[in-house]
This record gives structure tokens, sequence and C-alpha cells, in this order.
């Protein structure tokens, strides 16, 4: 574990990738035959209608399930092959999560909800990453605030500082937006957007078009297939959306 991560262009590559579910004698296609590369320093927007696919194909890419066909390669190595062991330690070393609900652990303080990936890596200095982690998200003041004492808005930022703590080389979001108000949306996005204009990939789903713009690329998923894969010509600068919004009510 103690063996570092070699740099690489190629963050997310897969050939054909497939996911079908099998419920009694009916299989559902929910993936089908994906070819995506997304290279080290993109910021990708997944969209697309309800049952299209995204959240198939983000467990996929996040290493949390397994294909039924097609090759996924993570930062160059092949995943497909692996043991649920394997799988476990390269989530663990290559991707960090943020969800729409935060899933923090409640009764616990935002520094030791943001330690707990570091545990998992044996990593040393656990305190002082997990309070640079949330001093760069800017909670260094809430260091030991449960999250029932934070915002969504703060909870979301704990968790991101927990999906960078242990500085992996892909951050997934499946809707990290989707609970929050509009301002904290545009907080939180650009919170992103610093973190990829200091060299994170990111992949985010969203189902809001103005979240969507923020990034610099859109895929549109439709029936288990890439229905659409575009460039955002003038993304949307987070900050001056945030700078444009009325002022925040008490
Ligand atoms: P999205 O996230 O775009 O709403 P999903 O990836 O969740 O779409 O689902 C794609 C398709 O696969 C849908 O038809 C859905 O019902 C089906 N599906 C997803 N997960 C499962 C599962 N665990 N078992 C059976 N079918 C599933
Ligand atoms: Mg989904």
């Amino acid at each position: 574990m103690s063996t570092t991560i070699p740099a690489t262009k190629h963050v997310i590559n897969t050939v054909g990738l497939s996911k079908d579910y099998t419920m009694g004698d009916m299989v559902v296609h929910a993936l089908r035959q994906v070819d995506v590369e997304i290279n080290q320093g993109e910021f990708v927007a997944i969209m697309g209608p309800s049952g299209s696919g995204k959240s198939t194909f983000m467990n996929l890419i996040g290493c949390l399930d397994r294909p039924s066909a097609g090759i996924y390669r993570l930062a160059d190595q092949e995943v497909g092959q692996m043991s649920d062991n394997e799988l476990a330690e390269i989530r663990n070393r290559y991707i960090g999560f943020v969800f729409q609900s935060y899933n923090l652990l409640p009764r616990t303080t935002a520094v030791k909800n943001v330690e707990l990936p570091l545990m998992y890596a044996g990593a040393k200095d656990k305190t002082a990453k997990a309070i640079a982690a949330l001093e760069r998200v800017g909670l260094g003041q809430r260091l030991d605030h449960k999250p029932n004492e934070l915002s969504g808005g703060q909870q979301q930022r704990v968790a991101i500082a927990r999906a960078i703590v242990t500085d992996p080389v892909l951050i997934l979001g499946d809707e990290p937006t989707g609970n929050l108000d509009t301002r904290t949306s545009e907080e939180i996005m650009a919170l992103f957007q610093e973190l990829n204009e200091q060299g994170k990939t990111i992949v985010l789903v969203t189902h809001e078009e103005d979240i969507a713009r923020h990034c610099k690329r859109i895929i549109r998923f439709r029936d288990g297939r890439i229905l659409k894969d575009e460039a955002v010509e003038n993304p949307t600068d987070a900050r001056a959306s945030l700078a444009a919004l009325p002022p925040a009510e008490d």
C-alpha cells in the first residue's frame, strides 16, 4: 500500500462495457456496449433519464460492481478479473466517492469521518491529513462538529473532504447536489471546479442542466447506451454563478 500510484493520462477506459441484471427469467440490459475514455484532469457530467444506466455505469467505474461483459481499465489496470479484496483495495486507493445523501457516520465528528478511508488504507498521520482536507473544503472551523450540528452543504463538504483525503486519481459523485438548494449547490460546484483546476479528474451524475454546464464535458445516456458525448463550449464558472445569486437569506 505504500507504493505510489503511477502517473497516468488515462483514468477511465471502457470497451464494450455491459451490465445485465437477471430477475427471475427476465434480463434487464442496464448497460449495452459502452465505450468511453476519460483522461486525467477531465470534469465530466453524466446525464440521462431515470433508468438510462447512469448509476449502473457509476457503480462499474467505481469498482462497486463487475461488468457482465466488456473491459474496464482504471488508471491502465484492468479491474474485471479482480477479486473482491483487490477491488476494495483499488477503490480505496484510486477513487473518492461523494453521494447525494452525504453518507457520513452520525455521532462522529467531521475529523473522524474524514479519517475513515485513511484507516482502511493504513495511512500515517491520519488526523493531520483529515484536518488538512477539511481546511481545503473550508471547514477548518468545524473539525469537531458532528453531522447533525452541520448544514446540508457543510455535511457535503465533509463528504468531499473524505473523498479527497486519500488523494485519489478519480472523484465520483452520484447527484452530489441533489439534496441542496441553489446557492449551496453552486457552492459545492465551485468546490468541485476548484479541485478540477488543481488537477483532479471528476465525474458527476446530475439531472440538472445548469449543474452539468459547470463541467467541461457532458455524456448523455439513454437505454443503457451513450446517446451523446460532447465538450461543453463555455463551462459556466460556478464562482460567477454564485456572485450573481441574490444574497443568502437567514
Ligand atoms: P439510472 O441511474 O440512469 O436511473 P440505473 O443504472 O439505476 O439507471 O438502471 C438502469 C436499468 O437497470 C433500469 O432499467 C433499472 O431498473 C435496472 N436495474 C438497475 N439496478 C438493478 C438491479 N440491482 N437489479 C435489477 N435491475 C436493475
Ligand atoms: Mg441512478
